[in-house]
């Protein structure tokens, strides 16, 4: 009988990570960060010390302390003896972090399944991030010496490229099936607010098993859940692990909606146009680049981004070339100064912003500042303070981002507005979810018929059990036991 641990994503929004043992094979859907349990014990300047290795992650139960899993150079770390692999494969249904960031912490020769744009996103991530725990597609050495050119012991870093090692990653084809020992696992695209999103059917011998990840019906590829919803029930599941983010929410959302209001915002707008979005939906992402085109206006997109949509190539609806990439003011602040050295302001980038500064279509606030008319810039907090640099006038922002949902991001938003507030920046907000709503993920659990529903990535479990009486509802309350799938 197949059996089911789930290690996250039960009462709260992400966190999954749910193991799946079968005769034998055990595989791992999902192996993501839980913002919930994160959020309780740590915060910006309090995060788990990279010098505990798997400690402070296994203290308050960020990770399973499971055998076989972790990898090598941290369990040395913590003086625990080497051990053999005991999982077969993790597949991920998509790069948010709720489900893909603690791969960093798993051994370099567990196979990782995932679709295209999933690995791509990932590598965007781990070659843009500043997250210490961002070993995602490639593994350095943690906690290693080796001997340098004086014969002395020096700490590895990425430089020392011997000691990087590439993960076991195995790209999926739409559809495509894969044998894992005794199970079979067919990959489905999904639409969700991240590209490269999937579903997974698990086949076993006792019977078939669906898990959505997140999923939505309202986006732009709102055909692609239709078609994994037809998909999943022909194959008759015993079992359904559904996502149930909204459950509690009834409210339809449109992504066509969303494009309809940002083209309006803008067309309204005198000055310059910020908006602030999910910097990898590239769904949303367009959705501006496309609002802004109508308008006549050119979208500016930031460094991470501009590396994000040249990395996805074809898998971006458009070029890097058909936007302008913004170069922020870093460390001496040298880009906008005139008669200096090139080498001297790169000094200024890391090595991959360095790829982008140059190029015919990067310009920097300067720009933004002389006609304000002509640009839709992408923007966060993260990077307000060049605000100072634009000194808008009669500027707009359009927040195209979810709300606020804990106190910290309470916090952010507070802030975000009092600098808005401070340069006269009149604030909209046009969004669309990520997540199905209630009747939607009812109609998808009813029309899927498994015998058996387990609600994850969700907070209101309990409400899944308002759905066709013969679907068995299993709320899941022991958290890491095992449920047996009968
Ligand atoms: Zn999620
Ligand atoms: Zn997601």
């Amino acid at each position: 009988m197949p059996s089911l641990t789930f290690y996250g994503g039960v009462n709260e929004i992400g966190g999954n990570k749910i193991l799946l043992e079968a005769e034998g094979t055990k595989i791992f859907l999902d192996f993501g960060m839980s913002f919930k349990i994160a959020n309780t014990y740590f915060a910006e300047f309090l995060n788990p010390r990279k010098c505990s290795a798997l400690a402070d992650f296994f203290e308050f139960g960020l990770l399973p302390d499971i055998k076989g899993i972790y990898r090598a150079d941290y369990l040395k770390h913590m003086d625990r003896p080497e051990e053999e692999k005991s999982i077969d494969a993790v597949f991920l249904t998509h790069a948010h972090a709720d489900h893909a960031q603690y791969i960093h912490f798993l051994r370099t020769d567990i196979p990782i399944y995932c679709t295209k744009a999933t690995k791509i996103i990932l590598q965007s991530m781990e070659e843009t991030g500043r997250n210490p725990f961002s070993d995602l597609i490639t593994a350095c050495d943690a906690f290693t010496f080796y001997t340098n050119k004086k014969g002395r012991f020096s700490r590895v870093t990425r430089k020392n490229t011997d000691f990087v090692h590439e993960r076991n990653f195995h790209v999926m084809e739409p559809e495509e099936k894969v044998k894992i020992g005794s199970l079979e696992v067919e990959m489905v695209p999904v639409d969700h607010s991240l590209p490269g999103a999937c579903g997974y059917i698990v086949f076993s011998a006792e019977g078939s098993l669906v898990y959505t990840g997140d999923i939505r019906f309202h986006g732009t590829n709102a055909e692609l859940s239709k078609k994994f919803v037809e998909k999943a029930k022909a194959a008759e599941p015993k079992w359904l692990l559904s996502e149930g983010t909204r459950i509690d929410n009834a409210e339809k959302d449109s992504e066509e909606g969303v494009k309809n209001e940002i083209t309006q915002l803008i067309s309204r707008a005198k000055g310059l146009v910020f908006v602030e979005h999910p910097m990898r939906d590239l769904d949303r992402v367009n959705t501006i680049f496309e609002a802004a085109e109508t308008n006549k206006r050119e979208f500016v997109v930031p460094l991470k981004l501009a590396h994000l949509i040249e990395a996805m190539g074809d898998l971006c609806p458009f070029s890097l070339r058909d936007v302008k990439i913004l170069v922020p003011k870093k460390g001496w602040g040298l880009i906008d100064r005139d008669g200096i050295d090139r080498e001297l302001i790169e000094q200024d980038y890391a090595n991959w912003e360095k790829e982008f500064i140059n190029r015919e279509n990067a310009v920097t606030c300067k720009a933004l500042q002389k006609k304000p008319e002509n640009y839709v810039v992408s923007m966060n907090l993260w990077e307000i303070n060049q605000l100072t640099d634009i000194q808008p006038k009669g500027a707009i922002w359009i927040k195209s981002s979810c709300e606020p949902f804990c106190e910290e991001m309470e916090l952010d938003e507070e802030r975000k507005r009092n600098w808005l507030e401070h340069f006269g920046i009149e604030e909209y907000s046009a969004h669309a979810s990520g997540h199905a709503s209630g009747p939607e993920i009812k109609a998808m659990v009813e029309e899927i018929n498994p015998e058996r529903v387990y609600p994850v990535h969700t907070e209101h479990p309990e409400m899944f059990k308002d759905f066709s009486k013969d679907i068995h509802v299993e709320v899941i309350k022991l958290f890491r036991e095992h449920y047996l799938c009968t």
